[in-house]
């Protein structure tokens, strides 16, 4: 069997070996006539004692065939269903066999490749951190649809089992055998399969160890069924608190929970059938097509380096200058010393840099009283950590990243004294959230060394970083910089130098568009309301309440004093709400002693002369317009940052609108969702959009140009 060797041994074991084409299994368009094949020839082999599935491939099994998943049509729902529905009672088959079969686990098994694990009897694996566990179908909008779903349920109970099925967590295999998803762990790969094969040896004569405990007479699901008194208030409470996760936007969950909930009432084979069919719904969803789009493709597209220069060596960072102290720069120092960086830490003055350092220290305690460091660990990762006044410190840092306020002046008189500290070919980053690249390169000797690195905030928790290339950075800063992210174990998105990048930008329009809804007449709450409703994590008012009116007003300042402010539109309403807010009402935001809200213990409510002053109760404006401008604003303004090559890619675009934007999840980014939503479709809502609000609703080109060429965003 090419594809699957398939070897006996003299004990009448057989050891099926998967090594598919490529450089992973899969279920790929391969693998079901190899797996019916294997069936198919241990039910009639002789003298047979046993079973060992294993993998020839470094992870044990990758699970789906995306490519194939996301390609599937709703036309081809028939065939999909029963192709599906074959693999699974290949699948049974095979745990229907009489005698034991056992998965060797040597390497990640996800996905399809558990469901193939838990179609055995007995499942080993090799304990090592690589060797991760779990079915994270959910979040890419899919189920378990192997039997992960009803085999979870009757293995560890529909309580246990819910949080690996819809929170799709992976786990070791330390864990694994803990929570009961495996039975036995060895420590090196070598004791593997003779480990596995000992085991069969071992239940000679023992029956009950080919039979699946669900196939036992009088099995019963640990926990309870369904209808046991127990498990009542799991299953009235879980949509409930799955609806408040979700805001019902995303199929998966929903779907999962609904057919772990079957699998806990209905006998196993009709429990089945509901499950691929759960699977058959949901690889047609636009949510479905959306995040395996990005969150598998083009997040592997964005990390792998799909924009990073070929031909630059690898440029490893060993010494890391981080200048100023403050709330980005403490959380730099922190991510760098993380992986084993260098770093000198340099504030104004040693007592600002070591507060700075502290933060490092109050994270590392933290891990410490968890049990998730060890004390030497931690003193390692501070002893890497040098906090200093003193620019001579920065002598032979290879990268220096600059972190001080957001003041052109003082970061160019920054950069003149202390850039000749950087190593030979050092670079400089510049972590400014607004000010353009280019200029801020001026002040460089060096200007095809100087890069903008924006991190976002809280930085040891923030996945993205935005790398901005100014007109003259060097392909060797561009791929120091991206080297350096991927380092610190963040997501490089790169894009070029405009005035606020592509994040601030398109962040900017999203809060802007809430206070011209207020303006409009909306009720605030309401806005907020809808703006959550729609999957971002909080209404616009909230946002800029939280990022402070305070910062609107400062880089409205910065803009103006540059001669920029107003580039990208009209700003009368940012200036109204500037003026009513804080010029007349001192209310910079929830840190300048509360904005559009007020804030107490006690959580916020509205702030009542916000609503007095905008509040019209006559304004007719429904549910689907709010939420519509807020968010076909931002995808608009990303579409523009397409358009004018400030995005570099689409894949950076949807990345880095759900890590550092927070678009809705289920959109798959705000290009990706104009795919799903369909152009034309697009276009259309942009037209009447515009009529109603105005012209900054009008479609780009560059939607028209896709429609003519009969593409979507790749
Ligand atoms: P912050 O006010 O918390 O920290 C700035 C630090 O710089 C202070 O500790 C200050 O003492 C120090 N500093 C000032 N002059 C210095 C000098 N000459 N040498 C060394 N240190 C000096 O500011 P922050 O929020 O950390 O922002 C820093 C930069 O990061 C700004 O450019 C900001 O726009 C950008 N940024 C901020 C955020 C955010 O959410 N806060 C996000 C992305 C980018």
């Amino acid at each position: 069997m090419s594809g699957f060797n398939y070897e006996k041994d003299a004990d009448g074991i057989v050891t099926v070996t998967m090594d598919m084409n490529g450089p992973v299994n899969s279920m790929s368009a391969e693998f079901n006539p190899l797996w019916k094949e294997m069936v198919d020839k241990l039910e009639k082999e002789d003298g047979l004692t046993g079973v060992v599935i294993a993998s020839a491939k470094k992870t044990f099994f990758a699970g789906g065939d995306l490519n194939s998943l996301l390609a599937t049509t709703s036309e081809q729902k028939k065939e999909f269903f029963n192709t599906l529905e074959d693999m699974k009672a290949d699948m049974r088959r095979l745990e229907k066999l009489p005698v034991p079969v056992v998965s060797a686990i040597n390497g990640a098994a996800l996905g399809g490749g558990f469901e193939i694990c838990l179609s055995t009897n007995y499942r080993i694996a090799y304990n090592h951190k690589s060797v991760q566990i779990g079915l994270p179908e959910v979040t890419l909008g899919l189920l378990p649809g192997g039997g992960g779903v009803v085999r979870m349920v009757n293995l560890l109970g529909l309580q246990n089992a819910l949080p690996f099925l819809l929170e799709g967590k992976k786990v070791v295999p330390a864990k694994a055998l803990k929570a009961g998803m495996i039975h036995e762990t060895v420590e090196t790969i070598e004791e593997l399969i003779p480990r596995a094969k000992a085991y069969i040896l071992e239940q000679k004569g023992n029956e009950a160890a080919a039979v699946q405990p669900w196939d036992v007479k009088g099995f019963k699901i640990p926990g309870g069924n369904a209808n046991s008194p127990k498990l009542t208030q799991v299953i009235t409470g879980a949509p409930a608190m799955l609806a408040q996760k979700t805001r019902g936007l995303l199929p998966a969950p929903e779907q999962i929970l609904d057919c772990a909930i079957e699998a806990a009432r209905l006998n196993f084979e009709t429990a089945m059938t509901i499950e691929s069919r759960g699977l058959t719904y949901l690889v047609n969803t636009p949510e479905a097509k959306n995040m395996i789009s990005t969150f598998f493709f083009q997040m592997n597209k964005v990390n792998g380096g799909a924009c990073r220069p070929k031909d630059v060596a690898p440029q490893l960072t060993k010494k890391v200058g981080v200048l100023g102290a403050g709330m980005m720069g403490q959380g730099i120092a922190y991510s760098s010393a993380m992986v084993g960086i260098e770093v000198v830490l340099k504030d104004i003055s040693v007592e600002a840099a070591e507060k700075g350092k502290a933060y490092t220290e109050k994270l590392l305690a933290k891990r410490v009283s968890k049990g998730r460091m060890t004390e030497e660990k931690k003193s390692d990762i501070l002893a890497l950590i040098k906090p200093t006044a003193d620019d001579a410190d920065l002598q032979g840092c290879d990268l220096i990243i600059e972190a001080v306020f957001e003041n052109i002046e003082l970061k160019n008189k920054i950069t003149a004294s202390t850039e000749k500290y950087l190593a030979e070919g050092g670079v400089w980053g510049s972590n400014t959230s607004t000010l353009p690249i280019t200029q801020l390169a001026e002040a460089s000797e060096k200007p095809e060394n100087f890069i903008g690195i924006h991190f976002f905030s809280p930085v040891d928790k923030m996945p993205l970083v935005e790398i901005i290339c100014g007109e003259k950075t060097s392909d060797v800063a561009l791929a120091k910089a991206f080297d350096y992210t991927r380092q610190i174990k963040k997501t490089p998105i790169v894009v070029n130098d405009s005035l606020a990048f592509y994040t601030s930008r398109t962040f900017g329009t999203f809060m802007d568009e809430g206070v011209r809804i207020l303006q409009d007449g909306a009720h605030p709450v309401r806005i907020d309301n809808l703006g959550k409703a729609l999957g971002m994590p909080v209404g616009p008012l909230s946002v800029q309440d939280e990022v402070s009116i305070e910062l609107t007003r400062k880089v409205a300042e910065t803009q103006k004093e540059m001669g920029v402010y107003g580039k990208f539109g009209p700003t009368e309403s940012q200036q109204e709400i500037i003026d009513f807010m804080i010029s007349q009402n001192g209310r910079g935001g929830r840190h300048h002693g509360g904005g559009f809200y007020e804030y107490s213990d006690g959580g916020k409510t509205i702030w009542q002369p916000l609503v007095e002053k905008y509040f019209n109760a006559d304004y007719d404006i429904s549910d689907e317009d709010i939420k519509d401008r807020i968010l076909f604003r931002q995808v608009i303004e990303t579409l523009k940052c397409l358009e004018t090559n400030v995005l570099r890619s689409v894949a950076d675009g949807n990345i880095g609108s759900i890590m550092g934007i927070g678009a809705p999840v289920w959109t798959g980014g705000f290009i990706q969702f104009v795919n799903t939503y369909g152009l034309e479709k697009f276009q259309a809502r942009c037209g009447e959009l515009a009529a109603k609000y105005g012209e900054r609703f009008e479609c780009p080109a560059i939607v028209a140009g896709k429609i003519a060429a009969g593409e979507t965003f790749q």
